[in-house]
């Protein structure tokens, strides 16, 4: 049984302190259960961990890797700050066989329980804390259908090299539960999702000569209904009434998702399950 105040360091410290051994911590670790000594990164109380004089002083640490300072809160006028010790293991610079916080940066979509990590990766790469490696296509797979929880998922873009996993929440149930994506933080109903996508097939299926996923998912109503064979086919009224009852069914923080194709593939999900339907339709007659 895991404690339900778990956070996302403490999961992704649960599996990594397994894999690699927890280094010494120096005589500046304290023991305290001081409210003062609420972790500067994860934002738990924790007992042991390092303190830190000043801001200056995560990046020596941490190294340039870590590149999130400025969404950590430093209260003023306290006389000294604090980073536990997880967060001190999982991203101090080469403490390690490897050094943990470039391993974060390796994977651009990660999803980690407390006992196994699953990355995704353009190119083949070798497994360097066990993980293991899936094409980076495989994301959805497991959007889909996620692991067993606890777990944390987190995607995070080109330009950020950072560490995601402090920021991300902890999901409980394969039904409801959170992406951390680039700094948002999207909340997944996964059987309204995979009804969403299938009402989206159908619409699709009847509307083919009109509609395909990036009408219905991504572009918004006029740039999809005022298309000259929608116009010659006097059907424009009848698509903008379809896609306006679809569309008002998306969430916002969804579109985001759908129209990054690139990040997780819906689009490729959805043109099989429609190839699928379509050898389906043809079949029955
Ligand atoms: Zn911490």
């Amino acid at each position: 049984m895991y404690n339900q105040f778990l956070t996302g360091t403490d999961i992704v410290y649960h599996y990594f302190s397994k894999v690699f051994p927890e280094p010494k911590i120096s005589e500046r670790s304290i023991i305290t259960t001081d409210n003062h000594t609420k972790c500067l990164i994860c934002r738990q109380i924790r007992k042991r961990g390092i303190i830190i004089q000043k801001k200056s002083d995560l990046s020596r640490i941490f190294s340039s890797s870590f590149n999130d300072t400025h969404q950590i809160y430093f209260k003023p006028d306290v006389p000294y700050y604090f980073v536990c010790h997880k967060c001190y293991f999982l991203l101090k610079a080469k403490n390690n066989k490897i050094a943990l916080n470039n391993w974060f940066s390796s994977y651009k979509k990660t999803i980690v329980t407390p006992n196994e990590v699953l990355a995704f990766h353009s190119s083949k790469n070798e497994p360097k804390a066990g993980e293991k490696i899936y094409k980076q296509d495989k994301f959805i797979d497991f959007i889909l259908e996620p692991p067993e929880p606890p777990f944390v998922i987190y995607v995070f873009e080109k330009k950020q090299y950072g560490p995601m996993f402090w920021k991300a929440r902890v999901s409980w149930s394969k039904d409801l539960f959170y992406i951390q994506f680039y700094e948002n933080e999207i909340c997944i109903d996964r059987p309204f999702l995979l009804s969403l996508l299938n009402e989206g097939v159908d619409i699709v299926l009847k509307y083919k000569k009109y509609l395909n996923y990036f009408s219905l998912f991504v572009n918004d109503i006029s740039a999809t209904t005022l298309t000259r064979k929608v116009r010659e086919d006097n059907m424009q009224k009848e698509l903008e009434d379809v896609l306006l009852h679809f569309k008002q069914k998306i969430p916002q923080e969804y579109m985001y998702l759908f129209s990054e194709s690139s990040t997780i593939s819906f689009y490729d999900y959805f043109q099989t399950k429609l190839t699928k339907k379509k050898e389906e339709a043809l079949n029955v007659f």
